[in-house]
């Protein structure tokens, strides 16, 4: 069981955006464990901190943003994660999603084309003791690559979180598990809607739409170390 050790104030912040969460319908306990247990407020910058147990999108720096916490669960939920998961996330961003997610699975492989919001996430994870979170910069449409001889492919489950623009990656469909899940906003900035991806065989899928949602899109490469957006 996990044993919050979070302050007085952000428990009671945390217990109402958990309550939220089961009103808008996650189910999940492990998953509102995660969402109480972990310190949002820790995954922004100090300017938005006062919203971080809203419900609510909120900017990292880079142009981008950690997204909102119904989302994150869903998401999380959708991917019907067990202890024994390794689990593969493009889009490390705040590492807020990568933090949710080690507290439920085995192990998280996690990638982020931003190398400085990664410094930041990395920081993070071992100031939370989160030593089950694997982080390296690159591009993610990629997938996760051999190192050293070494394949961490295939993965029981996948994450995006940014949005494909019309199909999500076949390096990504590629590195998944027979009878895995992967969950993908695919679409157009303003018409992006969450995919549920099932693997039936090599070849044969099963898709299934969750809901309407707004990420920053999926772009390849690595970004380029200045300016501030993209
Ligand atoms: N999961 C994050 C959400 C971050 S927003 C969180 O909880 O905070 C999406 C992130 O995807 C951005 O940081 C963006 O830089 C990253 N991204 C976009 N395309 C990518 C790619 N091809 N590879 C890796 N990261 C990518």
């Amino acid at each position: 069981m996990l044993a919050p050790a979070v302050t007085s104030y952000a428990s009671r912040h945390s217990a109402r955006l958990v309550s939220l969460l089961r009103d808008k319908g996650i189910r999940d306990a492990r998953v509102l464990s995660a969402m109480e247990y972990i310190p949002r407020e820790r995954f922004m910058p100090p300017a938005v901190q006062d919203r971080a147990w809203d419900d609510m999108a909120l900017p990292i720096g880079r142009g981008q943003t950690i997204s909102q916490p119904y989302i994150v669960a869903l998401m999380t939920e959708s991917l019907a994660l067990t202890d024994r998961d390794k689990v593969l996330e493009i889009g490390t961003g705040s590492g807020y999603q990568s933090a949710i997610l080690s507290k439920i699975c085995r192990r998280v492989y996690s990638i982020e084309r931003h190398k400085p919001l990664l410094d930041q996430a990395e920081i993070l994870f071992r100031q939370l003791h989160l030593r089950n979170i694997t982080a390296m910069c690159a591009d993610g449409m990629l997938g996760w690559p051999r190192i050293n001889g070494v394949d961490q492919a295939p993965f029981d489950k996948i994450i995006v979180t940014a949005g494909a623009q019309d199909k999500p990656p076949q390096s990504l469909f590629d590195q998944l598990k027979i009878g895995g899940v992967m969950v993908v906003p695919v679409g157009p900035l303003a018409d992006q809607i969450l995919k549920k991806y099932v693997k039936l065989s090599d070849d044969t899928w099963l898709v299934s739409d969750i809901c309407p949602v707004r990420f920053v899109p999926l772009l390849p490469d690595v970004a380029a170390e200045t300016g501030d957006s993209a």
